[in-house]
């Protein structure tokens, strides 16, 4: 059986979203990122966007209510009736008892949770390419350790969730991008 409703945690910098990418291109299915959702409310200056912009560059998180919100309506939307890679929700143990809830409303249930699994120096250096390459406001010194910290203390815990539910497949997320992806793709199947 092929995956299709995939659910993606690890560290900042482990690679989710590049993975994401990769998976939703393969799979033909959206790519739900909230961190991407909430760089566009930032731009586009929406009341959201100006809740959430100095949040997201101390590296702090944005409300559960917030985020929540805008995963439900997401979630919601046709395109994801043939699946869909959720990348960076949720984050906190509220945020995973909402998607709970929001998956049974919808009458669908998750396939997988792609948990990416790195060294932490390994990241730290990935993060310092990408404030370079894409001079993301929160790839800031303290703004990754903040991040780092939050992934630790909330967001690791969800591991345990998904691994009680039978959904946890692990994937080392150090090595070449293609490297990671043909992982990825053994342990989930290919269309
Ligand atoms: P990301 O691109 O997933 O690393 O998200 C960038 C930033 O957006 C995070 O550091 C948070 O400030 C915010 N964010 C994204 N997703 C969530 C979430 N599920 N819960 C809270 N904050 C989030």
């Amino acid at each position: 059986m092929t995956a299709t409703r995939i659910l993606m945690l690890g560290a900042p910098g482990a690679g989710k979203g590049t993975q994401a990418e990769k998976l939703v291109a393969r799979l033909g299915v959206p790519h739900i990122s909230t961190g991407d959702m909430l760089r566009a409310a930032v731009a586009a200056e929406t009341e959201v966007g100006k809740r959430a912009k100095a949040v997201m560059e101390s590296g702090a998180l944005v409300s559960d209510e917030i985020v929540t919100a805008i995963a439900e309506e997401r979630l919601a939307q046709a395109d994801t009736a043939s699946g869909f890679v959720l990348d960076g929700f949720p984050r906190t143990a509220p945020q995973a008892h909402s998607l709970d809830g929001i998956l049974s409303r919808l009458n669908v249930k998750l396939d997988a949770c792609l948990a990416l699994t790195v060294d932490v120096d390994a990241v730290v250096e990935r993060l310092q390419r990408r404030a370079e390459i894409e001079g993301r406001a929160d790839d800031n010194t303290d703004s990754v350790r903040r991040r780092m910290d939050v992934y630790e203390e909330q967001t690791a815990p969800l591991l345990e969730h998904y691994r009680s539910q039978g959904l946890l497949v692990e994937v080392s997320g150090v090595g070449e991008i293609a490297e990671v992806a043909a992982s990825i793709e053994a342990r989930l199947g290919s269309p």
